[in-house]
């Protein structure tokens, strides 16, 4: 009777599975760090696993890795003295996508039909590339937990894989990858050799190559900075974060008050978030004097620093902390503060020293700093000085500092102001721009409703309030005469409020004004139009009672419209008082708060018959 025990893959590792049988990706090779990878994992968490007084099997086997290659039958054998795995971790591990978020996203990757190989291993399925060189890969492995029986599992890759009983294995896990006629080349000694050189040298267990020790590099973190080249921290880069591109930047440090730190952290050139709904989780590994403790640490730095990658390395954590506890713990709560501190530090001298370098991070992660600003109080400040914006004043495309901007502050001007439009065009053409303009105000041009949030979250800036452009309260510089004078602007004011009746809540002569006849303010000041906008798309129905409620519709005393409105009011009422609707439908169009514009263009239609007379 076989025992073999025949299993299908989940569908995304079908999928996996595809893309990389498929891909035409050339650097192959990554197969043989994504291997190492994972036996290096399961050395550290038998380590772990040891130094917090579990029992496990074969206590005294050293850890480590071997690699054996064999060129006449076309083999490449990897060996660890790690955890490895009981009969269901192999089903779960090796059958399985674990976390949803990859799931999603490699679900994108295969309908987008984008065979991005090289992505595999940055989304928890590097174990599959050993399928872009091999036509079978056995697994032989036995779990580190006593009394477990060993196991084999083999793959032929699409179509399954099988599991059955093995006899005699040793602690750990040994995977035989039987290389297809095409890829025999890595069952050379020397192309393992230069491969492992490439992205393996910082594995912190020695690697045997067919017998010869092969890496000797210590932990970096743990090394003086100048000894260090820059050529080493990028070998560790790529070893940490499965990239196959150098990081954008990196910051070494180490601190010995409050805490004693050593620290390696990097930022991706790129943001792999952007490229699909995939969620980053952050790969800052906390170690206790080398030690992993969690490669994943909840609450070590913020949600909104998941993009970084690198070390943490503490020696004052308690090696037997718990990972459930350790997002309560205050320890860990005061490397987070110290840690985040620093980096934004960084991120503030990086932007002077180099500021092209920063506008390429700003581009591909400042939507992380102002995640930053609106979900934690704790670094307003130094978010502050990150944040950079389009101006009114500067060239398009061109952004600034708010420091920046109050340096450029003119004698009386008090506040920092911002006005978000659909785009540059839009912002500097609203009728909330004019008094900015009359009166020589900079104003930082947003374009991502989000933004409002954020300058809302900021409040202030080196002691300036920002203040969105549309609740300024400002005068506009224009000659107070030739328009109607401040009582016939009350009376219209009070007229055209009777004729729009629910419509709005008050009608108000208006000083902001200067080529525009009127504009749509908010009753207590309270939201811009585009919030207003947001609100009005969640809640699917507004009652236009309750909408006109919050409206006020300012007008401009100086503009002919407005001047004439105020004859014919007496002359031609009727009349008058469809000039009254349309201008207030102007003002909500030009806020973007029409929704239904049919009656608005039937008044407009009456009104160009008007202009161009009667049928003859
Ligand atoms: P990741 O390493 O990102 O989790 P992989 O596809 O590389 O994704 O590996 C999947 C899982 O298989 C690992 O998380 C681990 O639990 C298990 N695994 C792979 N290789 C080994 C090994 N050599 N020893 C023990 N477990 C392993
Ligand atoms: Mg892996």
């Amino acid at each position: 009777m076989s025992t073999a025990e025949k299993h299908q893959f989940q569908a995304e590792i079908e999928q996996v599975l595809d893309i990389v049988i498929h891909s035409l990706y050339t650097d192959k090779e990554i197969f043989v760090r994504e291997l190492v990878s994972n036996a290096a994992d399961a050395c550290e968490k038998l380590r772990f696993l040891q130094t917090s007084g579990q029992a496990v099997f074969e206590p005294d086997r050293a850890l480590g890795i071997a690699i054996a290659t064999d060129e006449k039958a076309g083999t490449i054998t990897i060996t660890d003295t790690g955890v490895g795995m009981t009969r269901d971790e192999l089903v779960e591990n090796l059958g399985t996508v674990a976390h949803s978020g990859s799931r999603a996203f490699l679900k994108k990757l295969a309908e987008d039909k984008k065979t991005d190989a090289k992505l595999i291993g940055q989304f928890g399925v590097g174990f599959y590339a050993a399928f872009m060189v091999a036509s079978k890969v056995t697994v032989l492995t036995r779990s580190c937990q006593p009394d477990q029986p060993c196991w084999s599992w083999t793959s032929e890759g699409a179509g399954g894989y099988t599991i059955e009983p093995a006899e005699g294995l040793p602690r750990g896990t040994k995977i035989v990858l039987e290389l297809t006629e095409a890829q025999k080349d890595f069952a050379k000694d020397f192309t393992i050799e230069r491969i492992l050189k490439r992205y393996s040298n910082f594995v912190p267990f020695p690697i045997e190559l067919n017998g010869k020790a092969t890496n000797t590099t210590p932990a970096i973190w743990t090394r003086p900075k100048n000894e260090i080249k820059e050529e080493e921290y990028q070998e560790f880069y790529r070893y940490i974060s499965h990239d196959t591109e150098n990081s954008l930047y990196r910051l070494h440090f180490a601190a010995d008050a409050p805490l004693v730190i050593q620290t390696v952290l990097y930022v991706p050139s790129k943001n792999i978030e952007l490229l699909g709904m995939m969620r980053m989780e952050s790969d800052v590994h906390l170690y206790c004097r080398k030690v992993l403790i969690d490669a994943k640490p909840k609450g070590l730095l913020p949600e909104w620093l998941r993009f970084l990658k690198g070390v943490v390395d503490s020696e004052d954590l308690p090696l037997n902390i718990s990972r459930e506890t350790m997002q309560d713990s205050s320890l860990v709560q005061k490397l987070n503060q110290v840690i985040t501190g620093r980096f934004l530090k960084f991120l503030e001298e990086q932007s002077e020293k180099d500021p092209a370098s920063y506008e390429q991070f700003y581009a591909q992660f400042g939507r992380y700093l102002k995640e930053g600003v609106v979900n934690d109080y704790n670094h307003h400040d130094a978010l502050g000085k990150l944040l950079r914006f389009e101006s009114s004043t500067l060239d398009a495309g061109k952004k600034t500092s708010l420091a920046e901007y109050i340096k450029r502050m003119t004698g009386d001007q008090k506040e920092v102001y911002y006005l978000l439009a659909p785009s540059r065009e839009a912002a500097l053409s609203s009728p909330a721009f004019e008094v900015f303009r009359s009166k020589n105000y900079e104003v930082l041009l947003l374009d991502d409703p989000w933004d409002e949030f954020v300058m809302d979250h900021l409040r202030e800036f080196d002691g300036k309030s920002l203040k969105a452009a549309e609740k300024a309260e400002l005068s506009a510089e224009t000659p107070k005469e030739g328009g109607l004078d401040e009582e016939k602007a009350k009376a219209l004011a009070e007229w055209m409020k009777a004729q729009l009746n629910d419509r709005v809540a008050a009608v108000k002569p208006s000083q902001r004004l200067v080529d525009s006849p009127a504009i749509l303010g908010d009753k207590d000041k309270f939201m811009t139009a585009s919030m207003r906008r947001l609100m009005k798309a969640m809640k699917n129905s507004t009652d236009a009672k309750e909408e006109g409620a919050q409206y006020e519709l300012e007008i401009n005393p100086r503009h002919n419209l407005i001047v004439r409105l105020n004859q014919l009011r007496e002359s031609d009422p009727a009349l008058a008082s469809q000039v009254a609707e349309q201008l207030l439908d102007n003002a909500k169009f030009a806020a973007g708060l029409i929704e239904n514009p049919n009656v608005m263009l039937k008044r407009m239609n009456e009104l160009l018959e008007r202009v161009v007379g009667p049928k003859s």
